[in-house]
């Protein structure tokens, strides 16, 4: 008597493949089920092995070959099959064996993701099984994602996240087909990165002093060595997910002028809300090259593409009152402090763009006239900034607070509402959608959260956003996805994850 069958109906796959259809029998899995790999396919073979090994309580067998009449799992390799593009691949489930095909290792992986979900729930639970044969529904797949740039978004610089959270974070964002993990390092309440040569960036006396939550508490106590940041890039790698780091400049920066008050404009700081600092004097050399010296160290830890540099929600009324910038504008003749900040991000633009990076900021920046070159990530979707920037030539990646900011809570921003979410602006011409890389969902931790809270802001939200970023816009079903999501819940139960 075999456990854990599956019928047709409980298939449940999250993010929901392109096409899927379903034949009658199963696969019957078990721990003597050999997993068939060459070397080009052996790193797939190895995540599915990592995914299942705690509950057969044993490594699975690897082989070169497929045995006469063992039935197995295959992984292969198979560039030809162009259909797949960069990311996708065919899943074949019959009685006879199981074999995942792909023209790239990142399509192997999402195909082992997909594999992972046709399994009982209970091989998420991380604990040996003590049944001994599972079966796997027959389907034939064909799966490839909708957009790009799939994200997520953790900010460690409202409130400190110890490294294990970033680790889980990342886990979970594998086994949803995410591929773009934006750490938001620094911000008003820590600046937890190591950075040499600054030591006083990790000295608690320079944290942010609100508390937040409820009940209230301070920022959380803790740094990332460099090396760690490096480790949390390999982990990230190993899951196909790139790490684009941002340290949000030249605003939300009070933790290093509490560190480094001399990096701060002269003269009395401008009051907004309740914070002591805020932003860097623009004309200041050592400001200057403490941020080239962050971004230098940065770019030597983060091999993405794309920097982040922030560039929100920066007023320029205390520039407007330091005669240090007030000289600059005048030596550069330059138009004010707003072309004070233009020429500042000009300057960060080309510091990037000359080490072969790409610059993305908050669609602040492209109020602020950056080259079309550097990408602009949209949150404030009332401002309707998203069709002039896509027109103005730059790519797009929608980050909205409307559907898509999940520390607001699930009355503000309710599943469903994520789930409708439609990452192409309206307005925007069709034959412009490749200019939208994609979408992104955020947790800023301003009320700093336990990690339990962050669970349940995350999740089921970010189940509904995998959706919308990788499976085709006519294929989004409510109804489809709630019934899905009955059964992924058992999963991300098993993972401690309860709604
Ligand atoms: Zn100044």
């Amino acid at each position: 008597m075999m456990s854990g069958s599956l019928l047709y109906s409980d298939i449940a796959i999250i993010p929901e493949p392109t096409s899927l259809k379903a034949v009658a029998g199963c696969f019957v899995f078990n721990g003597s089920t050999p997993l068939v790999a060459d070397e080009a396919s052996m790193t797939a073979a190895l995540a599915f092995a990592d995914a299942v090994r705690p509950a057969l309580g044993r490594q699975p067998h690897i082989s070169g070959i497929v045995a006469d009449g063992v039935a197995s799992i295959v992984f292969r390799l198979d560039t030809a099959l162009v259909d797949c593009g960069s990311e996708g691949y065919c899943l074949d489930v019959t009685s006879q064996g199981v074999e995942i095909v792909s023209p790239s290792q990142a399509g192997l992986f999402y195909g082992v993701q997909t594999l992972r979900q046709l399994l009982p729930a209970v091989f998420f639970a991380n604990k040996p099984l003590a049944e001994k044969e599972w079966s796997i529904p027959c389907v034939s797949i064909f799966d490839k994602p909708r957009y790009q740039w799939r994200g997520l978004m953790l900010d460690t610089g409202h409130d400190f996240q110890c490294l294990s959270n970033i680790f889980r974070f990342i886990d979970l964002m594998a086994l949803h087909k995410f591929n773009v993990f934006h750490w938001h390092i620094s911000d008003l309440g820590t600046f937890p990165l190591e950075i040499d040569g600054y030591p006083e960036l990790q000295n608690p006396a320079h944290l942010g002093k609100r508390l937040r939550g409820n009940p209230p508490r301070p920022v959380k106590q803790g740094f990332y060595t460099q090396a760690e940041a490096r480790a949390v890039v390999e982990y990230a790698a190993a899951r196909y997910i790139k790490v684009v780091p941002e340290i949000d400049v030249p605003g939300h920066s009070q933790p290093v002028l509490l560190a480094y008050p001399e990096f701060d404009c002269p003269t009395p700081m401008y009051q907004w809300q309740d914070f002591e600092r805020w932003e860097y004097c623009l004309a200041n050399p050592k400001a200057m090259a403490f941020i080239e010296e962050v971004l230098q160290q940065i770019l030597a830890i983060f091999p993405s593409e794309y920097v982040h540099i922030g560039g929100d929600e920066c007023p320029a009324t205390h520039w407007e009152g330091c005669p240090v910038c007030q000289a600059k504008v005048a030596k550069l003749k330059l138009d004010g402090v707003e072309g004070l900040r233009k020429h500042f991000l000009a300057h960060v633009e080309t510091f990037l763009n000359s080490r072969g990076r790409r610059m993305i900021g908050w669609d602040d920046i492209f109020q602020s006239g950056v080259k079309k070159e550097s990408a602009v990530m949209i949150w404030r979707p009332d401002l309707e900034l998203a069709v002039p920037a896509a027109t103005a030539g730059h790519n797009l990646v929608m980050a909205p607070h409307s559907h898509l900011y999940f520390d607001y809570s699930e009355a503000r921003t309710p599943l469903d509402k994520v789930y409708s979410y439609e990452p192409h602006p309206e307005g925007l011409a069709e034959e412009m959608s490749d200019l939208v890389l994609g979408a992104q969902g955020q947790l800023w931790s301003d009320n700093h959260p336990t990690t339990a809270e962050i669970d349940r802001l995350l999740y089921p939200r970010s189940c509904a956003l995998a959706e919308v970023v990788w499976s085709a816009k006519e294929q989004r079903n409510w109804e489809s996805f709630s019934r899905r999501l009955q059964r992924h819940g058992e999963r991300l139960a098993k993972l401690g994850i309860v709604w």
